[in-house]
């Protein structure tokens, strides 16, 4: 389809008369106004944004002003590019292993919680071979707080198959990138352009907000990706493909906000069709939310007479997979009780195991598609006889540090920590 149909280009393009009337005609049409704007100029006057009509026209005529724009793009960032842990400086070559480290950090992760996680893992393990002989106990402890435990699991098994199977050196091209663990196509592209400088596009969320307003994009996301993606890739340089991928992330990041973006100090602005109409944050469109169902449990903490409290740990496969974590029944949406859960949990009754349960204040959570709520319950195991418990590690509370305790459990030791005063 001939783009100069593309109603939602032509609606951008044409608030002011007449140039994007002329626009609207054709090539020959917009020809002919700017010749006869030159002759007279006051009859045929140009707004102001001429500049974006000629965009616009480009745009149009399916031919994306890619130089002009890049060469803004990297304009801009080699006077502003942000200093971030894991970038080289100017003139640096980038070292793989942290494109890939903090790339896997900062997927639903924002940079300033990932500097410190960075840190560490490169004090620990300074190489990716130091990282694929660890224990994963090691990195899971490591990775305590940051969320999504798969990608560090995932991390460790990258970890080792970059060691074993390419020497330590991690491929460049997208698709050898791709096949391995934990490596999707974001993060393929992303390795690729800014660790090996090949021109592969770039989409995560920062630059998915920028083309949707370039080209106000009403598609809603998550529909909207295949087209976010085609515009963007229209736009990728053949040079620099690293530095102008990271260019735009900083970009998203500290102009194009997704609130109040500054337009007048963005580079791009010229080019920009929702910077000119001026509904900026109308963009992304975005799918209305599912409300998220709340789930609910009952979590024991378990405690010797010795003061060692129970850990399990988590299955491998699934949510926090391989993390410890304090018993606790199904999280489902219906509610249990407590006097059921601790049945369930002592087949033989209880009252064997315990005189009184003592529940502490509800500890909540949300992950990406449910809330939960836990409802903590202190039990001090009469005896020494723990074979019926669920199987795990006893453990004494000020060891808990040394044990990958997903965030959520930290939360329910804290709710603990203060019903006891
Ligand atoms: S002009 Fe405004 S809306 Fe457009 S890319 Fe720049 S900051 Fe974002």
């Amino acid at each position: 389809m001939s783009a100069w149909a593309n109603p939602r280009l032509m609606s951008a393009a044409f608030e002011d008369f007449p140039i994007r009337l002329a626009i609207a005609r054709g090539p020959a049409a917009t020809f002919a106004f700017l010749t006869l704007s030159l002759i007279y100029p006051r009859n045929f006057a140009l707004p102001q944004d001429i500049n974006f009509a000629i965009t616009c026209s480009n745009m149009i005529e399916q031919k994306p002003p890619q130089k002009s724009f890049s060469a803004a793009i990297l304009n801009w960032y080699d006077r502003h590019a942000r200093r971030l842990p894991w970038r080289s400086l100017p003139g640096e070559q980038p070292d793989p292993y942290h494109v890939w480290l903090s790339e896997i950090m900062l997927q639903q992760t924002t940079v300033v919680t990932v500097g410190p996680y960075f840190d560490k893992f490169l004090t620990l393990w300074p190489t990716v071979q130091d990282m694929a002989a660890a224990p994963l106990d090691d990195i899971l402890t490591a990775w305590a707080g940051l969320g999504y435990y798969a990608r560090a699991r995932n991390l460790h098994k990258c970890a080792i198959a970059i060691s074993e199977g390419y020497n330590g050196q991690f491929p460049s091209e997208r698709d050898q990138l791709l096949a391995l663990p934990g490596v999707g196509p974001y993060t393929a592209a992303a390795i690729s352009a800014i660790a090996f400088n090949k021109s592969e596009t770039v989409v995560d969320g920062n630059i998915e907000r920028i083309i949707s307003r370039l080209y106000r994009i009403d598609t809603p996301l998550p529909s909207a990706k295949t087209e976010i993606t085609t515009y963007a890739a229209k736009l990728t340089p053949l040079r620099r493909a690293g530095d102008y991928a990271q260019a735009l992330m900083d970009i998203g990041a500290t102009i194009c906000t997704p609130r109040s973006p500054n337009c007048g100090g963005c580079p791009v602005s010229d080019f920009c069709a929702a910077g000119t109409t001026g509904d900026m944050e109308r963009f992304p469109v975005k799918a209305p939310k599912k409300v998220k169902p709340t789930r609910r449990a009952v979590v024991f903490w378990l405690e010797r007479l010795d003061g060692f409290v129970l850990l399990c740990r988590r299955e491998e496969k699934g949510l926090l997979g391989g993390m410890m974590e304090f018993p606790s029944t199904e999280w489902c949406e219906e509610e249990i009780g407590v006097e059921e859960a601790m049945n369930s949990l002592f087949s033989n009754g209880f009252q064997k195991w315990t005189d009184r349960p003592s529940e502490k204040e509800l500890v909540r959570h949300t992950f990406t598609h449910f809330h939960l709520e836990l409802r903590p319950v202190v039990v001090l195991i009469k005896g020494t006889d723990t074979s019926i418990l669920p199987s795990g590690q006893w453990v004494r509370p000020e060891d808990f540090g040394s044990y990958a305790l997903p965030t959520l459990m930290t939360k329910v030791l804290r709710a603990v920590v203060k019903g006891r005063g």
